[in-house]
């Protein structure tokens, strides 16, 4: 953990860290600041905000400054990635540089509504030490998605002792002891909604009716859902592996059992063995089969490879810190 947790500004007063990933979201963010401003200034806690630029090469700088301008009150962080690492590692780079006594994450495409906090930092003033958001409906998404996810998470957990809350995603607030406990697990597979579970603590669900971006379009292609799919199921399940097991099993008692029956046929009634036919298409189901298995490791291989090399996570290239211009401005 690099950083302490610390004060803001006045002593005695609770710290949040809103932590925002960001590919190309300007537009997005524009509108959401001063939302958020706003939101948090309402919630009687000293504030901070941790941009991280996945790579992005819009006028974020632009908009935060801007947005420093304007604001009473402006403390934030701006990191930028030396490219873009994906989301997971951008939300990784800003928890690492949060300083609150909770951080809360969320997406700056503003499909997380900031009126939400309030309810939030109430629920971890209370005593939870992870608030998680969960959407109540997405019908901003395809239903065939929708339903896939459902059917994919259902699989995950099926058989593990955490439970990933349903629906739920990146939007939550997490006290520190939380994530000084996420930024202890050194895994390089940073499927988050996985790690969040696995973690356990206290947590509260808070139902929310996800808004439509207010710019731009989702960042996640089918190819990178899928991506991220096999990285969640091979870092966090060993399913499909015991699935390739008993595949083989089943596979080899049904050729015994037919191994049996041609035997059978040819001594008792002296059917001639035939069907070059079924032996061709046998072999190649078989191969296919042995393939599709042999990828299932495979994955599991990649992983134990990507996580040897031991690379970071990711890359900063630059961090511009304006909390001092904050204090300063409140003192
Ligand atoms: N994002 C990111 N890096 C990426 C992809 C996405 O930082 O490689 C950010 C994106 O800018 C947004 C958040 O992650 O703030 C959620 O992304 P998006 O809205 O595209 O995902 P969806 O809502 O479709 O799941
Ligand atoms: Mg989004």
């Amino acid at each position: 953990m690099s950083a302490p947790s610390i004060n803001l500004n006045r002593a005695g007063r609770k710290a949040i860290s809103v932590v925002l990933p960001v590919l190309n979201e300007a537009a997005s963010l524009s509108l959401l600041l001063p939302e958020l401003a706003a939101a948090l200034s309402r919630c009687d806690v000293d504030w901070e905000l941790v941009i991280v630029n996945d790579g992005g090469c819009d006028n974020l700088e632009e908009v935060v400054a801007r947005f420093e301008r304007q604001s009473m009150y402006s403390n934030v962080q701006l990191l930028r990635l030396s490219r873009n690492f994906g989301k997971e590692a951008a939300l990784t780079a800003g928890l690492a540089a949060a300083r609150g006594d909770a951080v809360l994450c969320m997406d700056g495409d503003g499909q997380h509504p900031p009126e939400l906090i309030q309810r939030m930092v109430a629920e971890w003033r209370s005593g939870h030490d992870m608030v998680v958001a969960a959407q109540s409906d997405r019908k901003h998404e395809n239903r065939l998605l929708a339903y896939a996810k459902q059917r994919f998470y259902r699989f995950l957990q099926s058989g593990e002792r955490f439970k990933i809350p349903p629906n739920a995603g990146d939007f939550r607030l997490m006290d520190r002891r939380v994530v000084q406990a996420l930024m202890r697990m050194p895994e390089r597979a940073r499927f988050m909604k996985g790690l969040y579970a696995w973690l356990g603590f206290k947590t509260s669900i808070v139902p929310f009716a996800a808004a439509e971006r207010t710019a731009g379009c989702s960042k996640f292609r089918l190819g990178q859902l899928l991506e991220l799919a096999s990285l969640g199921l091979t870092s966090f399940s060993m399913r499909p592996l015991r699935m390739v097991s008993a595949a083989g099993a089943v596979i080899s008692l049904c050729a015994l059992a037919y191994g049996v029956y041609i035997l059978a046929d040819t001594l008792i009634y002296g059917n001639p063995v035939s069907g070059w036919a079924t032996l061709a298409s046998g072999m190649m189901l078989l191969s296919g089969i042995q393939l599709l298995c042999l990828g299932v490791i495979a994955e599991y291989l990649g992983r134990v490879f990507e996580e040897t090399k031991q690379r970071p996570l990711y890359i900063l290239d630059e961090c511009i810190d304006h909390s001092m211009v904050g204090q300063q401005e409140l003192a």
